[in-house]
Formats: structure tokens, sequence, C-alpha cells
């Protein structure tokens, strides 16, 4: 039994790197502290516990995980420091030797985080306590909300697919996810709490029921009929699990936004096969084309990624000729990291820093203009925007369905709401479409 008189008026800071995942697990571990008496530090408040959550996803992403544990140490001297998330998992050892760490959480012990907190004194050395890959098995429910308008709800962890520069399967085990009872439970929660707009994220949410045997078709619907949801969104799904059912699901649901984020990695059929993706452009192009016969209007963004082993320049020609010719809205590009233990080190061919720069320039640009085309054919047409709580003195920001960012002038009253707004011109920075609103 853990005494939780330790915790009393102690307070925290938590720090969160990578994905959205990442995030609504922070938010769960801030209220588990929270029902045990410890409150969030305010700004340059001393906090006596530090919660790091980490990003493996790239070198980059380790690196500055160590920068931030480093800075946190300094800011809140005497603290106890948790350290849990990716990198932990993968690098226990050298996150528990960066000074001033007391204790390293794998993804099977975060969920167990009071325990390991102790009686809060600082340990001489750092633990690590982390489970080898084929006991990660727990499901960590989690329901984040990102604001006010938004909340996170995590529906499945892990993967199994292992593909050939990926680290993820090894620092968040294999895929599992909560039950459709308990994953409606938390949306009806999320309303409660104001909630208008509920994001599903997760590793590889397509591959959601992997240990209860039910499948995503059969969540969505039952998300869909939960009152008082104005909106869901699908964060991200594989294309080979984006079945034409889902799909047909999305365009007849008055609830599930047309906003789909599909990771294809490349555009060549040659590099699919050097990553292990379950794919090729054929199946990708098809669910592009069946959305858009759906949905004319979706917004489809793409996951790409530059200078993978293996991608020549021939190769990367071929992936940007598909990309160029495919009717999608927005790419996300990533630079290929390497990643230790990952099977796509056996692959002799590198690509050079620079180029693995020119090719990321050139999506980057081909993505500007899709979303810039994407935004003008909106112009002059009038769409539901959901508000978002804005900054002070600052203009208001929100999405219409097929996630549109407008922009219209201040005004608290409209926070959380969705109006009709008539979409204008481009803002000054070319970040949004200027709105006008017709309530
Ligand atoms: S599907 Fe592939 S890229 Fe995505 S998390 Fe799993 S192994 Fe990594």
């Amino acid at each position: 039994m853990i005494d939780t008189n330790i915790f009393q008026d102690k307070t925290a800071v938590y720090y969160t790197l990578g994905c959205k995942l990442n995030f609504s697990e922070t938010s769960t571990i801030a209220r588990i502290l929270q029902e045990a008496g410890v409150r969030t530090a305010r700004r340059g408040e001393k906090a006596d516990i530090c919660v790091v959550n980490t990003c493996s996803v790239t070198e980059v992403a380790d690196k500055k995980c160590r920068q931030a544990i480093h800075k946190l140490v300094k800011q809140h001297p005497g603290a106890f420091v948790l350290v849990t998330g990716c990198y932990a998992q993968l690098k226990p050892g050298t996150v528990a030797d960066i000074e001033g760490v007391d204790v390293v959480l794998g993804a099977e012990q975060k969920k167990d985080l009071l325990h390991y907190l102790g009686d809060l004194h600082k340990k001489e050395r750092g633990e690590a306590h982390t489970s080898a890959l084929k006991d990660i098995r727990s499901f960590v429910p989690s329901c984040s909300r990102g604001d006010r308008t938004r909340f996170f709800l995590k529906v499945q962890d892990g993967c199994d697919y292992f593909c050939s520069y990926c680290t993820i399967p090894f620092a968040r085990g294999r895929s599992r996810n909560g039950s459709i009872a308990s994953l409606v439970e938390q949306a009806r929660q999320a309303v409660a709490e104001g909630g208008k707009e509920i994001v599903l994220t997760g590793v590889n949410i397509g591959d959601f029921g992997r240990s209860t045997g039910e499948t995503f078709l059969d969540l969505v619907r039952a998300l869909d009929e939960v009152e008082g949801v104005e909106r869901y969104r699908i964060s991200s799904i594989e294309p080979n699990l984006l079945t034409d059912e889902i799909i047909d699901f999305v365009a007849s649901s008055r609830r599930f936004m047309p906003h789909f984020h599909i990771p294809l990695q490349s555009g060549c059929d040659e590099v699919l096969k050097l990553m292990r993706r379950r794919y090729d452009t054929d199946l990708f192009a098809s669910k592009v084309r069946r959305i858009k016969s759906e949905m004319p209007d979706a917004f489809i963004g793409v996951d790409v990624i530059v200078g993978t082993r293996g991608e020549t320049e021939e190769y990367f020609e071929r992936s940007h000729d598909f990309l160029q010719g495919l009717d999608v809205t927005q790419l996300h590009v990533f630079s290929y990291s390497e990643r230790p233990g990952t099977q796509a080190l056996k692959i002799d061919y590198v690509v050079p820093p620079q180029e693995k720069h020119r090719r990321s320039q050139r999506l980057l640009e081909l993505s500007d203009g899709k979303l810039h085309a994407f935004y003008a054919l909106h112009v002059g047409q009038t769409m539901p925007v959901l508000l978002e709580r804005p900054k002070p003195g600052m203009p208001m920001h929100g999405f219409t369905p097929n996630y549109i960012r407008v922009e219209v002038p201040h005004d608290d009253a409209l926070d959380n709401r969705v109006v009709n707004v008539r979409l204008g011109d481009f803002n000054a920075e070319g970040t949004a479409l200027q709105g006008e609103i017709l309530i």
C-alpha cells in the first residue's frame, strides 16, 4: 500500500517530448500525481518532482531528451527526477547515468510510478526499471486535454510491424489496446469535461483489437454514438489498415471529420520493400482515390521519409513524381535517422546529409504548393469552425472539418464553440484563411 502522505503539498513539473501519445500519457501521469496530492508547480516555482516523458524517434530526439533533463535538474535543484518514455525504455542505463536522475521507468513500469517515487529521497545513483520487449504487455489508458477544445484519446499502444528503419516496436512493445467499452466511457468523460473534439491516437491505431478481438471499425462505430462529441479525428492510420469500410464510414459519419493522416514513407516501391512496409504505391493511390471519390473535400496529410538507406537518386525522383501526381493536401517530411538495432543498418547504400537536406527541401516545396492550392479552393466558402481559446490580445484560430486553419477576430465568448465562418483570403503570415463570423 503506497503512503500518499509523502506527496501532500508537493509540487511537480512535467516535460514531454515527441508525439501526441506521449502528451496524452504525461497528462495521465499528472492526473495520478494530482490525485495523490501533488500539484503542478507554477511558472518559476521550484518543484519537488520533475517528470520527463521522452522520445527516441531520431538521434536528434535522444539529444533533446538529454538536454531537457540537464536543464530541469539545474532549474529544480534537489528535486526527485523521474524519466520515462521511449528513450528511457531503449537506453535505461544511459539515462540513469545522467547527473541528477533518480528513477528511469520503462513502458511496463510507468503505470506504477507512485511506487517507484518511493519517499522522494534523492538516489545516490539513478535506478532503471524496465522490462524486456516480450514482457511489455499492459495497456495504460490515457485521455489528455491538449487544450479546452481538443482531447487526445489513446486507443492503442505498441506495434508488431518492425519496419526496417523504426525503433518504436522496441520502445513501446507489441500491439495492444483498450476495450471499446472503456474507450467509449473515456469519450463520455471528455464530453463531461467540456471537450468538443477527440483525436484518436496510438502507435498503429489501425491495428486496434489485437488484445481484445475487436476491430477499429467496431471502435469508430461505437464512438460515433457518444452524445456531445462534435468531432473526431483519426490521428494517423497505416494505408494497408485503412479499409474501404472505414473510409465509407467516415464519409457517412456526422462526427468523424474528412481528415486523414496516412504514412506513405516513400513513393517508390523498391524503397517501400527496403523499408519492409506492407503495401505498394498502387494500394496507396487507390486509398487516396477512394477517399477523394467519397469526400472530394477531404484533407489528406502524408508522412514521407527522405534519405533512407538504399534510396538512390533515381528512386527519390520516382518517389517525388509519385507524390506530385497524388491528390493529397500536405506532406510531413522527415529525414531518415540511423537507429540502433534496426534492419535498415544492413543496407549499404547511405545518403549523405546534404543530399538528404536537398531532397527534403524538394518535398517541402511540393507540399507548400499542394497545401496552398487546397486552401485557395475554399476561399469564399462558408464552413463550421471550432474556435480555440485565443492568447490575450491575439486573433482567434480554429479548424474547419477538413482541417483548414481559420483566423477570426478575438472574442472570448466564442471559445470552444462551433460557428459558421465565411472563408476569406490568407492572413499576412500565410498560415490561415481569414474568416468572417456568420452567427
Ligand atoms: S508501423 Fe512501422 S513505422 Fe509505424 S510504429 Fe510500427 S514499425 Fe514503426
